[in-house]
């Protein structure tokens, strides 16, 4: 399988046409293996302009969508980043890529297993927990800047409160059936939020999540 000519073509038909234009965040997607990100069953299938599933009923998000919010978060090297939903551990390669140092919680044991192999198998050195993620990370906050990439019904309390001033946090917010990408900016104690555009995500799930 040819999959540097597949990652270059996903970057020159998928993410350059619909609006992703940083050298940096597209020069990450040429680097970043998506294919040690999905099932093996999956492989052929790993630069596709769609979702897929990694099993528990869990999915790694489109490239377009990954895209979209890293160029949204903007990570700089030696940023301080948390994830939320840590999945196939992809995202979080791609920022670990761009040079942020990134703590990362996901929900699910065995997919917290997994992606920690896959980011050791791609050379990405990254903390993962265990653990609602709606809580955020407090011992190792403040960070930079947060990307939630489940959908939540409304900004969790605990993630503003560990978000530094002047910070920057991304989140899928909505319902079950689709939700607003919103990008949230925490300056002088007052909260700025902008609608980004229409997404559909897995729900976040725990105290602060669409479920419970
Ligand atoms: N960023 C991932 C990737 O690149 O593969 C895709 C994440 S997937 C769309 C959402 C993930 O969020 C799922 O793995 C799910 O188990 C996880 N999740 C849902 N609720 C969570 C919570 N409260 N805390 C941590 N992870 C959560």
């Amino acid at each position: 399988m040819d999959y540097d000519g597949k990652r270059y073509q996903m970057v020159e038909e998928q993410l350059k046409p619909r609006g992703i234009s940083s050298p940096r965040v597209l020069a990450a997607f040429t680097q970043v293996p998506r294919e040690i990100f999905v099932l093996p069953e999956k492989k052929a299938q790993a630069y596709e302009d769609f979702p897929l599933s990694i099993g528990l009923g869990q999915t790694i998000s489109q490239p377009f969508m990954v895209a979209l919010m890293t160029q949204l978060l903007d990570p700089q090297p030696g940023e301080k980043i948390l994830e939320i939903g840590t999945g196939s551990g992809y995202q979080t390669a791609i920022l670990s890529c761009l040079g942020a140092k990134v703590w990362t919680v996901e929900r699910l044991k065995l997919l917290a297993e997994r992606a920690q192999d896959n980011l050791s198998q791609a050379g990405y050195k990254v903390f993962v927990k265990v653990g609602d993620g709606s809580l955020g990370w407090k011992e190792e906050s403040p960070f930079d800047k947060i990307a939630v990439t489940a959908a939540a019904p409304s900004i969790p309390p605990p993630l503003l409160d560990q978000l530094k001033e002047g910070g920057k946090l991304v989140i899928p917010r909505g319902g079950l059936v689709f939700q607003n990408l919103v990008v949230v900016r925490k300056e002088k104690e007052i909260v700025k939020e902008e609608d980004v555009c229409r997404c559909i995500f897995v729900p976040l799930v725990g105290k602060y999540g669409l479920k419970k």
